[in-house]
Protein backbone atom coordinates (compact mmCIF):
# COMPACT_ATOMS: atom_id res chain seq x y z
CA UNK A 1 0.00 0.00 0.00
CA UNK A 2 1.58 3.34 -1.00
CA UNK A 3 1.65 6.18 0.83
CA UNK A 4 -0.32 8.83 -1.38
CA UNK A 5 -3.43 6.57 -1.36
CA UNK A 6 -3.22 6.87 2.58
CA UNK A 7 -3.07 10.82 1.93
CA UNK A 8 -6.10 10.69 -0.01
CA UNK A 9 -8.28 8.62 2.19
CA UNK A 10 -7.38 11.65 4.81
CA UNK A 11 -8.26 14.16 2.56
CA UNK A 12 -11.66 12.31 1.69
CA UNK A 13 -12.02 11.72 5.26
CA UNK A 14 -11.62 15.96 5.90
CA UNK A 15 -13.72 16.71 2.91
CA UNK A 16 -16.16 14.47 3.91
CA UNK A 17 -16.48 15.94 7.43
CA UNK A 18 -16.64 19.09 5.84
CA UNK A 19 -19.49 18.47 4.21
CA UNK A 20 -21.37 17.00 6.90
CA UNK A 21 -20.17 19.93 9.33
CA UNK A 22 -21.45 22.50 6.79
CA UNK A 23 -24.64 20.57 6.56
CA UNK A 24 -25.68 20.61 10.01
CA UNK A 25 -24.39 24.42 10.42
CA UNK A 26 -26.47 25.30 7.28
CA UNK A 27 -29.75 23.57 8.66
CA UNK A 28 -29.53 25.20 12.46
CA UNK A 29 -29.35 28.68 10.24
CA UNK A 30 -32.37 27.43 8.04
CA UNK A 31 -34.53 26.23 11.11
CA UNK A 32 -33.36 29.58 13.55
CA UNK A 33 -34.53 31.82 10.58
CA UNK A 34 -37.74 30.13 10.44
CA UNK A 35 -38.70 30.05 13.79
CA UNK A 36 -37.58 33.18 14.49
CA UNK A 37 -40.95 34.89 15.41
CA UNK A 38 -42.42 31.58 17.33
CA UNK A 39 -39.82 30.80 19.51
CA UNK A 40 -36.94 33.63 19.84
CA UNK A 41 -36.84 34.04 23.36
CA UNK A 42 -34.20 31.60 24.24
CA UNK A 43 -31.23 34.30 22.98
CA UNK A 44 -31.48 37.67 24.22
CA UNK A 45 -31.34 40.26 21.29
CA UNK A 46 -29.94 43.53 22.24
CA UNK A 47 -30.69 44.80 18.62
CA UNK A 48 -34.36 44.03 19.54
CA UNK A 49 -36.01 47.35 20.59
CA UNK A 50 -38.48 48.98 21.94
CA UNK A 51 -37.21 52.09 21.43
CA UNK A 52 -35.10 53.02 18.73
CA UNK A 53 -31.67 54.71 19.92
CA UNK A 54 -28.10 54.88 18.48
CA UNK A 55 -24.70 55.76 20.46
CA UNK A 56 -22.89 59.34 20.19
CA UNK A 57 -19.20 58.52 19.16
CA UNK A 58 -18.86 62.10 20.98
CA UNK A 59 -20.02 61.39 23.76
CA UNK A 60 -21.14 58.07 24.06
CA UNK A 61 -24.95 58.99 24.74
CA UNK A 62 -27.76 56.90 23.46
CA UNK A 63 -30.32 59.27 21.58
CA UNK A 64 -33.04 58.65 20.20
CA UNK A 65 -32.63 57.45 16.50
CA UNK A 66 -34.70 59.94 14.64
CA UNK A 67 -32.28 63.04 15.55
CA UNK A 68 -29.67 64.44 13.43
CA UNK A 69 -27.91 66.53 16.54
CA UNK A 70 -26.98 64.82 20.01
CA UNK A 71 -28.44 66.65 22.59
CA UNK A 72 -26.05 65.90 25.07
CA UNK A 73 -23.24 67.46 23.10
CA UNK A 74 -24.34 68.93 19.89
CA UNK A 75 -22.65 66.05 17.82
CA UNK A 76 -24.08 66.40 14.23
CA UNK A 77 -25.07 62.99 12.21
CA UNK A 78 -25.21 62.52 9.01
CA UNK A 79 -29.01 63.07 7.98
CA UNK A 80 -30.29 60.29 6.68
CA UNK A 81 -33.36 61.89 4.20
CA UNK A 82 -35.20 58.18 4.40
CA UNK A 83 -35.41 58.44 8.12
CA UNK A 84 -38.30 59.68 10.38
CA UNK A 85 -37.38 63.05 11.48
CA UNK A 86 -37.55 63.79 15.14
CA UNK A 87 -40.46 66.36 16.42
CA UNK A 88 -38.07 68.92 17.59
CA UNK A 89 -35.71 69.24 14.65
CA UNK A 90 -38.78 69.39 12.77
CA UNK A 91 -39.85 72.23 15.39
CA UNK A 92 -35.96 74.18 15.28
CA UNK A 93 -36.48 74.04 11.48
CA UNK A 94 -33.33 71.77 10.98
CA UNK A 95 -35.26 68.99 9.39
CA UNK A 96 -38.81 68.85 7.01
CA UNK A 97 -41.78 67.14 8.03
CA UNK A 98 -41.90 63.60 5.65
CA UNK A 99 -44.70 63.90 3.05
CA UNK A 100 -46.65 61.06 2.24
CA UNK A 101 -45.26 59.95 -0.52
CA UNK A 102 -48.66 58.23 -2.23
CA UNK A 103 -51.46 60.48 -0.97
CA UNK A 104 -54.08 59.02 -3.20
CA UNK A 105 -53.80 56.00 -0.92
CA UNK A 106 -54.40 57.61 1.74
CA UNK A 107 -56.09 55.30 5.04
CA UNK A 108 -59.99 56.07 6.09
ZN1 LIG B 1 -23.31 63.44 22.05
Amino acid sequence: MSQSSDIMYIALVVIYLAAVVWYIISTLVNRKKGSESSSGSSQSQPKRRSRRGKRCPSCKQIIDNRRTICQHCGHEFAIDPNSEPHPDEIRTGRRKPVQPADASTAPQ
